[in-house]
């Protein structure tokens, strides 16, 4: 059986990450694709936990050989998602998440025509201002520079198939979760989960 592709987007501070965070904690059978990115890491943030911190150099030999199924510079810095470790992981049957920008989630939208891409939005710009200034992980100048992104990175959530608006976090949370199960339950999905169950049941067998 092989997983569903869900690309969650949202401005920098909305609060994705911890949503994705919990989400992972309480959900079988999913996981979430682990960047690589030249940003500097964050006070706390570990390599191959967070990010597979890389050097410029390196990253642009990747795109050059094709190891990103998408890529994107996003406020000064390159992120990329590996392919490879994306599709091993849909092969194995598990449900994998992309936490991406707009660019990124429009790029792989072209190539995983039935990924599902959700976008998150703060209740006000500024809910978001403050979540970006108690964060306490960046400096002025990068909090007013993802501000004035978030506008242009807001008006993205047209291309989206679901939108949270991320108030209450159990809310967003319970929302998020409802996707991600009614995704398992679709025709496609239970014909492959239950494709024995199903073929006993159109034969009027009893099960074996
Ligand atoms: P941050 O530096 O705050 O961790 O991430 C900045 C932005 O880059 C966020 O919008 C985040 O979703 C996005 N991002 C993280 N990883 C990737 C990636 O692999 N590809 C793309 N296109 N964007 C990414």
């Amino acid at each position: 059986m092989t997983g569903s592709l869900f690309i969650i987007t949202a401005a920098s501070g909305t609060g994705k990450t911890s949503l994705v965070k919990q989400l992972l904690a309480t959900t079988n059978d999913l996981t979430v694709s682990v960047s690589h990115t030249t940003r500097t890491p964050r006070p706390g943030e570990i390599d191959g936990h967070h990010y597979h911190f890389t050097d410029v150099d390196n990253f642009v030999t990747a795109v050059a050989e094709n190891k990103f199924l998408e890529h994107a510079e996003v406020f000064g810095n390159y992120y990329g998602t590996s392919e490879r470790s994306v599709r091993t992981q849909l092969e194995a049957g598990v449900d994998v998440i992309l936490e991406i920008d707009w660019q990124g989630a429009l790029q792989v939208k072209k190539i995983f025509n039935d990924a599902t891409m959700v976008f998150i939005l703060p209740p006000s710009l500024s809910t978001l201002r403050q979540r970006l200034s108690t964060r306490g992980q960046d400096t002025v100048e990068v909090i007013e520079q993802r501000l004035a992104g978030a506008v242009n990175e807001m008006a993205q959530y047209v291309n989206s198939d679901y939108v949270i608006i991320n108030d209450s976090f159990e809310v967003a949370l319970t929302e998020l979760k409802a996707i991600i199960v009614a995704d398992r339950q679709t025709l496609s999905r239970q014909q492959q989960r239950y494709h024995r169950t199903i073929t006993n049941l159109l034969n009027n067998k009893a099960e074996d």
